[in-house]
């Protein structure tokens, strides 16, 4: 068998043409486009690179961005005066902070701060709460996208056996309950799970998020398997005419896993862009929102 790949790229085309057109109607009804504004922390080459990428996909379909970029060596207070500020500024419909931050900042009272109105990530605990009890609000865009994706393929989420591998704040734990909510049979792996790869084996669904290069090898995924790789890590392979080079690979032993599993995403080409164009399209939603709050208190005429 060889899994039919999961393109990323082509559905991250489709929602980018639905914020453009979203984009475009909202500059039409207030004369400016929705805004994103961003906070970045970090030297990272990896962080720094992806919030450039996030940057020219804004532009690219008419959304505003508005960076803001502190040292890396700035306290949680300067942060979080940065953060207020940017959120304040009305040219800003939604606004996300680049994570990791570093260790000096404490990223739980950061992520705490954001407007709840303004949280085009879903990270603040008013979203993820919102999403624990299925109310509308924003979504973290990793899960969503991950969502999107199965989706996207048809895949049977309700009744299935879905394994999610990785419980972080952001990916892991939103993504089982984005599945919970769809009706699937949600089992969390993390860095304490026993036998990991026998509970993975019991897998409809397998999202892996784990950040670990090649964690799941074919003897963890069941004959036929949907398996959406959520792993970004960059691995350095220095040559002589270009000692930065190196390659991006997943959490899924790519070419082993793809010869067991009925689908799967590939890395680059899977998750990311769905990711990057979930986030504008939360930008946009929260902008119409914005949009339709500033109409209602308007005097009428
Ligand atoms: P994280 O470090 O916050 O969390 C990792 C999780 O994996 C933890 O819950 C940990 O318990 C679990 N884990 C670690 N080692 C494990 C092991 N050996 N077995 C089982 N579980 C293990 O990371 P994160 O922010 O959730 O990101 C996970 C990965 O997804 C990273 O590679 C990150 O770069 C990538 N990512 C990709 C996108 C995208 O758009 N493609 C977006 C966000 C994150």
């Amino acid at each position: 068998m060889s899994a039919v790949l999961l393109d990323g790229r082509g559905l991250a085309g489709t929602l980018r043409a639905s914020a453009r057109a979203r984009a475009s109607a909202l500059f039409a009804l207030r004369g400016r486009p929705p805004g994103i504004g961003v906070l970045l922390v970090s030297d990272d080459p990896a962080v720094v690179a992806y919030a450039r990428g996030k940057a020219k996909a804004a532009a690219a379909v008419g959304i505003a961005h508005i960076a803001v970029r502190l040292p890396v060596d700035s306290d949680t207070s300067t942060v979080l005066a940065a953060l207020v500020a940017l959120q304040a500024d009305p040219k800003v419909d939604g606004v996300i902070v680049e994570l990791p931050l570093p260790p000096n900042v404490d990223a739980t009272r950061v992520l705490a701060v954001i407007d709840p109105a303004k949280d085009a990530d879903g990270a603040h605990p008013v979203s993820l709460g919102r999403l624990a009890f299925g109310l509308p609000g924003p979504r973290p865009a990793t899960p969503a996208a991950v969502v999107a994706l199965l989706e996207a393929a048809g895949t049977q989420l309700a009744g299935a056996q879905a394994v999610v591998v990785g419980r972080s704040r952001t990916v892991g734990l939103p993504a089982a309950l984005m599945l919970l909510a769809r009706d699937a049979t949600v089992s969390i792996c993390h860095s304490r799970t026993r036998d990991m790869a026998a509970l993975a084996r019991t897998a409809d669904v397998l999202v892996v998020a784990a950040g670990v290069p090649e964690l799941i090898g074919p003897e963890a995924v069941k004959p036929g398997a949907t398996v959406v790789d959520v792993g970004t890590n960059w691995l350095p392979e220095p040559r002589a005419d270009d000692p930065s080079a190196g390659r991006l690979v997943g959490d899924v032993a790519f070419d082993a896993v793809r010869a067991v599993a009925g689908r799967l995403t590939p890395v680059p080409g899977g998750v990311g862009p769905v990711t990057t164009a979930t986030l504008l399209l939360s930008v946009v939603a929260l902008a119409e929102a914005n949009a339709a709050s500033s109409n209602a208190g308007a005097p009428h005429r």
